[in-house]
């Protein structure tokens, strides 16, 4: 192998098998491109020391016949999860001086496996974006086009994993935050199903969405990734006891007779490669079916609602008291308001404002308990569509990367940009995007199904 930091998570994998080259060669090759890339601002903070010395352990532990699932693979996490001793910021100036005393349990899973932290990446503040700008730490660059944005609000980890600054990468999704940085970026990207993963540590946006996930080169990748960081966790009770399935080994590229749904509303504008991909799909022996999610253009208004609502909740405790910065004031009201106006940007303060309104007497009857209703009816669209199929098929995101400009002028919020992503998020389904912008929505739970998929998608270049 020449150039290191060129293979995908699992070759580098069977590299370190093979003693081709030690973890402290691969890490030492990531940290010198992270330097030459600096540019893209993927990271948000890299922590090289750290990371030579993890490195360092595993060579030593290898040596000794202790190989875990991730042994020596240096990977990039989203600046969304605590990571003990390490600076975690959600990429707000609120949590800017934030180091948490304790570890994401999903970090701490892939740091029990082996693997190697590189840095933590660039997200939209508190994930709140589709772009990275509203990211304290400016935007992170595409690493294809540095014209465009990376996407959001897995911007950083995206770039990382396209520009080659990390073997793989950790990300959240609330409503489309993985998927559409990965279509962005060319990289897979997975999200799991809601309660695969657990949330401790993760910090939090909305909470009944909130969703930990991987991204990589390849959905392969992906697999290794999720089945590392997936499992219960008692410190979060809406993880599941469900025993985590070994994802690789499922990946047999078999899809003879599978029924692959179509959903009607998600081909409003459509990529080149669909046709070539149906073809595919088609001559693998699967049964394309066309179904239709009625509710598909709702999805919008309600995850707004919705997540809006729950993130008031959950930022309420940035307050200048218990985390981050403080700006002092004459009393302790005022002190509150001085560290809320100059800690959030105006984006977090935005949706804190909606969120409070949507949630207060008055807005929880005419906004958020309609809301829910309607995210039932979203719920009962898939129900109707997987008793006729096994999984849906579609682009991931439907308008190709834009620029940073037009970023600012709101090309995030057209209507197309995560039409295909938020209903899955509503509903919990685990779903993800191959590295060629093909997404794969599966029922509750079936994650191996849709990783298994998403990897014969992949073949279809
Ligand atoms: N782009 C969506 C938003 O702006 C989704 C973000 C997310 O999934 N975290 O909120």
């Amino acid at each position: 192998m020449t150039d290191l930091t060129q293979h995908t998570l699992l070759e580098l994998k069977q590299g370190l098998d093979k003693k081709e080259f030690s973890s402290v060669e691969l890490t030492q090759a990531y940290l010198a491109r992270m330097a030459e890339k600096r540019h893209l601002n993927a990271y948000i903070t890299e922590t090289p020391e750290k990371a030579l010395q993890m490195a360092k352990e595993s060579d030593e532990r290898r040596a000794k016949g202790q190989v875990g699932l991730l042994e020596g693979l240096p990977l990039s996490v989203k600046d969304m999860f605590c990571t003990k001793g390490v600076k975690t910021t959600a990429a707000s100036k609120i949590l800017s001086n934030f180091i948490p005393p304790f570890e994401s349990t999903t970090t701490q899973h892939l740091w029990d496996a082996g693997a190697v932290l590189l840095g933590k990446t660039n997200t939209d503040e508190f994930a709140m974006g589709s772009s990275t700008i509203t990211s304290y730490y400016g935007p992170t660059l595409n690493p294809h086009d540095e014209t465009k944005v990376a996407g959001g609000s897995s911007g950083g980890p995206a770039c990382s994993v396209g520009a080659h600054l990390c073997a793989g990468a950790t990300g959240t999704e609330t409503g489309g935050s993985i998927r559409q940085p990965a279509s962005f970026c060319r990289v897979a990207g997975y999200k799991p199903t809601y309660g695969r993963c657990s949330r401790y540590g993760v910090i939090a946006y909305a909470s009944s969405l909130d969703v930990p996930g991987v991204l990589g080169h390849t959905v392969a990748d992906c697999a290794l990734m999720t089945q590392v960081m997936a499992g219960h966790d008692p410190k979060d009770s809406t993880s599941s006891h469900r025993p985590v399935e070994p994802y690789v080994q499922m990946l047999d590229k078999n899809i003879t007779g599978l029924k692959i749904g179509l959903p009607k509303e998600y081909q409003e504008l459509l990529p080149d490669n669909w046709e070539k991909a149906l073809q595919f799909l088609k001559e693998q022996g699967a049964e394309l079916v066309d179904v239709s999610l009625p509710h598909t253009e709702e999805a919008g208004m309600v995850y707004y609602i919705v997540s809006q609502g729950e993130a008031t909740a959950n930022l309420a405790r940035y307050d200048g008291v218990r985390y981050g910065m403080r700006v002092d004031g004459a009393t302790l009201d005022e002190m509150y308001m001085n560290t809320r106006m100059d800690g959030f940007g105006e984006e977090v303060r935005r949706r804190m404002i909606l969120g409070t309104f949507f949630t207060s007497a008055k807005g929880y009857y005419d906004y958020f308990v309609p809301a829910q209703k309607m995210r039932a009816l979203i719920k009962q669209d898939f129900d109707k569509a997987f008793e006729q199929v096994d999984v849906l098929f579609s682009p991931a995101v439907p308008i190709p990367p834009f620029t940073v400009e037009e970023a600012r002028h709101g090309a995030s919020k057209g209507r197309f940009n995560d039409t295909y992503l938020m209903p899955s998020c509503l509903t919990g389904l685990p779903a993800g995007c191959a590295n060629n912008g093909l997404q794969v929505i599966g029922k509750m739970w079936d994650d191996a199904l849709v990783l298994k998929v998403l990897d014969v998608v992949e073949m279809c270049k």
